[in-house]
This record gives structure tokens, C-alpha cells and sequence, in this order.
């Protein structure tokens, strides 16, 4: 049994668009793509004249340094957005075959599942005991349809982390039935270990990672799916030719530099630090009903009057993420953690607007 058996056959037949700059690596003189020879400013001259490579090497490298898994085990595109979107269209056929996910969490699984015509099962989170992962209720709606089950830790936009071991468990009971997609966006703001340590032994395991959080990369769409060579092949073989601007990849390379890592670490922790100072300053509002528990770089607001108090920011010209179209989270806000003067603006707006609110 290969995990490419759950995927779309007449894909793992596909031979995928050959590019010219996948056919030949090594020259003096470049003739076989089309572009132009002259550049008419110095970014183009720098590396914008010419088609970037597919999969950049160096990028590949230094990705699969950091986060500690083989080159082979490494697909980059366009934000983990795109890896949500070549995962679904690789392994569900439309009309055909299901996806499972745990609502109230990220809203790409859906949209790319209703692109692509596959249907949505919804297994929500516990929302009576901390909006925990409902291990057993999922396992019983996987069928035989089932190509993908998500599983997204810290939860976006409840903040939460389910275990590694419970990860190792969701691995362990759907091998060979359905590919465990791990959505690790915010893993870096937990204290908690990645699953990518989990690769080696399951097959069907994708663990998706991103330099839009952590690394203070979003403009540049840098996303990682980390997953066994099989997986990784497919996805190569799906995406467009060229996903990667040049730019982009060199703006990446200079993110993982070890002197920007560990900048990286260190904003990582001023977050973290911001974050529980958020939390104890919004605890004393009377405006705030709870707030959820938090290892991500946002806190989750239970207010009496979410939506008065998502007008009040608006009007500071403070903007923060309404969660009213999450089931279970009408009355939330979420907040990423700002800075600490942003972070105190915020606090002030909450707190002007006493209990009624
Ligand atoms: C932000 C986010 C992503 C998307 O990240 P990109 O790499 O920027 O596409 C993926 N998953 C979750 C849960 C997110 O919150």
C-alpha cells in the first residue's frame, strides 16, 4: 500500500508540465525559455529577467534545516494556502470524495474543498471542554470517500494546541484510510513540539508550515507542506510551473539567515510575552466575558457586545477579526497581538466601553 493509492489516479499517471528551466540546470548561454537577454532596471538585471527555478534548491535546503526533516520531504509554494489547494486537488475527486474538518477552525480547508467539488464532513471542537479535538467523533466519519482529515494546532481562531501524542494517535488510526493534514501555522508561538518528528513513520502525515507568521514573511507567500516523497512528488507535479517570484525566494533566504532566525526567536518571544500581558490587562475589562486559551499570536475575546465592540475599535481605526460567522464564537473577537502601544490601544477602546457593551 502507498499513500498514493488514496490519491487521484489519473494525477499519480501525470507526467506534469516539463518547464524549461526544470529541463537544464547548468550554462553560459541561456536560449531555451524565451526570456529577454537585457533588463531595463537593476532589480531585473539582479534575478528578474529570467524564470526562477520551480523548487529552488537553496530554499529547499535551508527549509528543510530549519525545520529539522530531509529536502525530499519539502514542497515551497504560494503560502500554505496553495499546499491547502494542490492537497485537495491532488487527492479529491470532484463529486466523489470527502474532507474532515473540526469547525470553528481556518476557512481554506472549506474553500478549497468547495472548489474542487469535494464535500465538506464538519466535526466540530469540543466548545464544552475547551473546543478540544473530537478524536473519536472524527475516526467514526471517516468513510471510505475520506482523502483528507485536518487537524490544525494551535487552532486558528481558537488558539488551542492539541498534543503530539494526540497527533501520533489521529496518525496512527488513519493510516492507510485518509491523508492527517497538520496545519502548524502558529506552532512557533506554543510550547509545544512540532509533528514534523512524526514524517519518518507515517506516510500519509502532511505537516504544513509557514514564514507568514513567525518569520514576518507574509507578503512574500512562502509556504511549506513537509510529508514523505511520494506526497511531495504529487505536489510538484500539480503546481504551476513557475510559483515562486525570484524575489520572493531571495527575501525567504534572507528570513532564514541564522542571524534573521534568530531575530525571529527573540520577536517570538516579545509576542509570547505581549500576549499573556494582553490577557491579564483584558481580564479586568467588564466588557470581556472570557478569553480563550492562547498559544498562537492572537488572543480570542468573549464580549458581552462583540459587535459594539468591534464598532468602538473600528472607529479608533483599530481592526480586529469579527468571529461572529463561527458557530459557538457569535459573541468573539480576534485580536492579534500588536505591539505593546498598539496592544494598550486596543485595551483602552475595550475598556471605554464599561459593562454595557
Ligand atoms: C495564516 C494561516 C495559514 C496561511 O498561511 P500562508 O502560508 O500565508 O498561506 C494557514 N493556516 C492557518 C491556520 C493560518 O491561520
Amino acid at each position: 500500500m502507498s499513500v498514493l493509492d488514496l490519491a487521484r489516479p489519473e494525477l499519480v499517471a501525470l507526467a506534469g508540465y516539463s518547464s524549461a528551466r526544470m529541463e537544464a540546470s547548468a550554462g553560459r548561454i541561456w536560449l531555451n525559455a524565451n526570456e529577454s537577454p537585457w533588463a531595463q532596471t537593476a532589480a531585473q538585471a539582479r534575478d528578474l529577467n529570467r524564470y526562477p527555478e520551480p523548487q529552488p534548491q537553496a530554499l529547499i535546503e535551508r527549509l528543510a534545516e530549519v525545520y529539522g526533516v530531509r529536502a525530499d520531504q519539502v514542497f515551497v509554494g504560494r503560502g500554505s494556502d496553495e499546499a491547502i489547494d494542490l492537497l485537495t486537488r491532488g487527492f479529491c475527486a470532484a463529486g466523489a470524495s470527502n474532507v474532515i474538518i473540526s469547525p470553528p477552525t481556518f476557512g481554506m480547508y472549506a474553500v478549497a474543498a468547495n472548489i474542487q467539488g469535494a464535500a465538506i464532513v464538519s466535526v466540530p471542537l469540543m466548545a464544552e471542554s475547551g473546543f478540544s479535538y473530537p478524536m473519536a467523533e472524527v475516526l467514526q466519519a471517516l468513510d471510505e470517500k475520506t482523502r483528507l482529515v485536518y487537524l490544525c494546532r494551535p487552532n486558528n481562531p481558537t488558539g488551542n494546541l492539541i498534543s503530539l501524542d494526540e497527533v501520533e494517535q489521529m496518525a496512527r488510526a488513519t493510516a492507510g484510510r485518509a491523508l492527517l493534514v497538520v496545519d502548524e501555522a502558529y506552532i512557533e508561538f506554543a510550547v509545544a513540539p512540532s509533528a514534523t518528528g512524526l514524517l519518518d513513520r507515517y506516510e500519509h502525515l502532511v505537516v504544513l508550515r509557514t514564514l507568514s507568521k513567525a518569520h514576518a514573511l507574509a507578503a512574500a507567500r512562502i509556504g511549506v507542506a513537509l510529508a514523505a516523497p511520494s506526497i511531495i512528488g504529487l505536489l510538484r507535479r500539480i503546481v504551476a510551473p513557475y510559483p515562486l517570484p525570484q524575489s520572493c525566494v531571495t527575501a525567504a533566504l534572507a528570513a532564514l539567515s541564522p542571524l534573521a532566525v534568530a531575530r525571529s526567536q527573540e520577536n517570538i518571544r516579545r509576542v509570547c510575552e505581549q500576549r499573556e500581558r494582553l490577557r491579564t490587562l483584558c481580564a479586568t475589562l467588564p466588557t470581556v466575558l472570557s478569553i480563550l486559551a492562547s498559544e498562537a499570536n492572537f488572543l480570542t475575546l468573549r464580549l458581552h457586545n462583540a459587535a459594539a465592540a468591534y464598532a468602538a475599535l473600528s472607529a479608533a481605526g483599530i481592526i480586529v477579526r469579527s468571529l461572529a460567522r463561527y458557530p459557538g464564537l457569535e459573541n468573539a473577537l480576534r485580536v492579534t497581538v500588536g505591539t505593546e502601544t498598539e496592544n494598550f490601544a486596543v485595551v483602552a477602546v475595550l475598556k471605554s466601553l464599561g459593562a454595557q457593551a
